[in-house]
């Protein structure tokens, strides 16, 4: 008697062969960043060693929950504010103040006790410059920065103009006399308002986590519409950029909107052109259409000349629906809806 194999298949990124059970649904748009009905587009050649235990512990938040695209879900309405969780002291968002009297300082992000937008909160820190009126330099006080007294005066003066921010002076004076620096003398400015407007500029680090999430999402939409394609080693280069963190130059940054539009469309989208000539394939990947990324999906060439494809879509988080888009014109990296 022989026992009937179970079935197997092969994982699209560690490329294993495992029994069925081994694989679950593996959504191209991660669903952090919405889901669109029954127009959802999902894989099921990924196993969740890959999936569930590596992707999605270990690389996506990242991208959802310490990007501009990850702050974006929320101010779009996509995700409840309320929800919002900073990474903490892993986060390499900032938020700065470009503009008024605090400019310079540090702000977080954080969940509003009302209303639908997240709040500017200022971490403990002290601004310090020559004299008032000059630009101040920030300290956090709840990190060890803030330079010694000597070098402070040398630095500023005898007589240094101060700031505090996130923490009033009551609480701020025996933390700064601790630390060896003397409040006499100084010039305090005012205390800003609850409710007081800044101007505010998120500073985002693109970290390769980011740009392997991208690459996934452009790699998970080609394995979408051409499945046999994607296993084969011409897309090992990015399989491998994407599951192993090995590789560099596959995704570079763009600052335009992916898909245009009057008035520009608000939400993610995919394209994929095939380069006959040079035998290259390339896909565009946007999360919210402010700027894209162009990701090098396969650069090595078939023996077999393959025909020029197109093929892309965009995904409309708040309608959740998903629409066909087509280049704006032969060989353009931008592109438009389809009709
Ligand atoms: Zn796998």
């Amino acid at each position: 008697m022989t026992a009937t194999p179970s079935p197997t298949r092969k994982c699209l990124y560690c490329t294993e062969t495992k029994p069925l059970n081994a694989f679950n649904t593996e959504h191209v748009v991660p669903v952090a960043f919405g889901t669109f009905g029954s127009d959802t587009m999902t894989i099921s050649c990924v196993c969740i060693d890959c999936n569930t235990k590596y992707f999605g512990t270990q690389i996506e938040p990242k991208l959802s929950r310490d990007s501009i695209e990850g702050v974006m879900r929320f101010n779009s309405g996509l995700k409840s504010v309320q929800s919002y969780r900073h990474l903490g002291k892993r986060a390499t968002l900032r938020v700065e103040v470009v503009d008024g009297p605090f400019v310079g300082a540090q702000v977080f992000l954080c969940p509003p006790a009302a209303g639908d937008q997240l709040m500017l909160v200022p971490p403990p820190q002290i601004g310090i410059a020559r004299s008032e009126g000059e630009p101040l330099k920030w300290y956090r006080l709840d990190e060890e920065s803030l330079p010694p007294n000597d070098e402070i005066k040398k630095a500023f003066g005898q007589q240094p103009f101060v700031q505090l921010w996130g923490i009033s002076y009551d609480e701020a004076l025996p933390f700064l006399e601790s630390r060896g620096v003397k409040s006499s003398g100084w010039t305090a400015g005012p205390m800003a308002n609850a409710g007081d407007r800044m101007a505010t500029n998120i500073i985002g680090q693109v970290e390769r986590k980011h740009l392997r999430t991208i690459a996934k999402i452009a790699f998970n939409y080609f394995a979408f519409h051409f499945e046999g394609l994607a296993f084969l080693e011409q897309f090992d280069r990015i399989r491998r950029f994407v599951r192993h963190d090995e590789g560099n130059g596959l995704v570079n940054f763009a600052e335009k909107p992916l898909v245009v539009g009057d008035p520009v469309p608000q939400g993610h989208a995919v394209g994929i052109q095939w380069d006959g000539e040079h035998n290259r394939c390339w896909a565009q990947v946007t999360l919210f259409n402010t700027w894209h990324y162009n990701v090098l999906l396969m650069a090595k060439g078939f023996s077999v000349l393959v025909p020029p494809t197109i093929c892309g879509h965009f995904f409309d988080p708040k309608a959740q629906t998903v629409r066909r888009i087509v280049p704006i014109g032969a060989g353009s990296v931008q592109w438009r809806s389809a009709d």
